[in-house]
């Protein structure tokens, strides 16, 4: 008999003075793509609120969860839309009480955030309350209640829920411009890459595989992990380089101790072509201190020597358990433990250098032909893209790059 809606609350958002609307704007815009093939209408703006229509009432709980697992939502409510009228809001609200089985004491919370309605929300909270304890014998209890019924009066219109999906809070995606994500297929730089898009970042992904001297398993990989990223909407694009050839050039050119530290730097350059024309500012990596042998502060200022860019590394203080935790929680985690031959096994030397210098590696490299060998990486990069509308893809191309399956 009521509209169902999920009732969309920004916290961040609401800090942002004056790029407010602009906030604002780029969290509509990315909910439209988020919820399609959903039965919900556009967002609409009710007073720092978002409100989407749901047309199909057996499908809400579907909508709020992907509401809220969209970058800038603090939480989305299963809400009941009605009129101010006394009599809807009483029936509203039982409603939503009934919503959350097994309770046996509730509390009503009632907010204006116009004060053109004539009644209180102290007098409504009377009023409600009064007629869930009537119509269901249920007691009240301010302090710790089994189901807390909320009812927010706007311009005229009443929301009324009391189940509410945490989001994941954060910035809309598209309002902290772009980075370029080294993604393996392995557990980290997924949960890298998706902290920066959280915090409003689009992510394009550059992938290293070891064809042709591996299969193009880990391609594959890369991609369902894309797709799993995606119900976050700020994987715009991930890049796929076929690295074998360059990582054989290297291993047969430098010390086996300093293979991985100039595969990475390598790697970085590659990735920082690619930031060029993506308009990226960062660079994102899946590191974590001392995690595993080439990840100490040595091999870190090493890597970084190679690129002008900011290196983010969001993981750099967080265990190995903490990133699985978030791995699984996001929905990568299987993917990335699924096995396949990253290019960074191939050539493995048996001892990697833990504390090479930048001296050291630079000297290392001075017989590679650095500029061809990035020039040939990217050029045989393939692509595939994902729905995300705050991305704008570079109109220009450099030479044989192509969209993956065009070659
Ligand atoms: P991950 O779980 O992300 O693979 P890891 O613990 O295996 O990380 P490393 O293999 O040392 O650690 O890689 C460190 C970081 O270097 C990765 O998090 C990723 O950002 C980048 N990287 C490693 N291999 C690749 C690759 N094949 N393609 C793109 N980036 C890579
Ligand atoms: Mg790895």
């Amino acid at each position: 008999m009521f509209e169902r809606a999920a009732l969309i609350h920004y916290h961040e958002i609401g800090l942002k003075g004056r790029n407010r609307s602009m906030f604002e704007r780029r969290l509509r815009d990315n909910l439209v793509v988020a919820l399609a093939g959903l039965p919900a209408e556009t967002a609409q703006r009710f007073s720092s609120r978002l409100l989407v229509r749901v047309t199909d009432p057996a499908r809400l709980d579907e909508v709020c969860r992907q509401v809220a697992d969209t970058p800038g939502v603090s939480y989305a409510a299963a809400a009941y839309v009605c009129s101010r009228d006394e009599h809807d809001m009483n029936a509203a609200a039982l409603m939503a009480v009934r919503e959350v089985p097994g309770a046996s004491t509730f509390a009503v919370e009632a907010r204006r955030s116009n004060t053109d309605h004539p009644v209180s929300s102290a007098e409504m909270n009377r009023i409600i309350g009064q007629h869930i304890v009537d119509a269901t014998g249920l007691k009240v209890d301010l302090s710790a209640p089994d189901v807390t019924c909320f009812v927010e009066v706007v311009q005229g219109d009443a929301f009324v829920f009391s189940r509410k999906f945490p989001g994941i809070g954060g910035l809309p995606v598209g309002t902290a411009g772009t980075v370029i994500s080294l993604l393996s297929a392995g557990i980290d730089s997924p949960v890298a890459s998706w902290r920066l898009m959280k915090r409003g970042a689009v992510v394009v992904g550059v992938h290293f595989s070891g064809r042709p001297q591996t299969a193009d398993t880990s391609e594959r990989l890369v991609t369902e992990i894309g797709s799993a990223l995606s119900r976050y909407g700020g994987i715009a694009r991930i890049y796929v380089v076929p690295f074998g050839e360059l990582q054989r050039e290297i291993a047969l050119a430098v010390p086996p101790d300093l293979r991985v530290l100039l595969y990475r730097r390598l790697m970085v350059r590659v990735a920082e072509e690619f930031a060029g024309f993506e308009r990226a500012r960062a660079l994102v990596t899946g590191e974590s201190l001392g995690q595993v042998a080439s990840q100490t502060l040595e091999n870190i200022a090493a890597v970084d020597d190679a690129t002008t860019l900011p290196v983010l590394r969001p993981l750099i203080g967080t265990d190995k358990l903490e990133i699985i935790a978030e791995a699984r929680r996001i929905g990568t985690y299987e993917l990335s433990t699924m096995g396949h031959t990253d290019c960074c096994t191939l050539f493995m030397p048996r001892t990697p250098a833990t504390r090479a210098s930048v001296y050291e590696v630079r000297d290392a490299e001075a017989d590679l032909e650095v500029d061809r060998m990035v020039t040939d990486a990217v050029a045989s990069a393939e692509f595939v893209d994902f729905p995300c509308p705050a991305y704008h893809p570079p109109e220009r191309l450099p030479e044989g790059v192509v969209a993956a399956g065009v070659r």
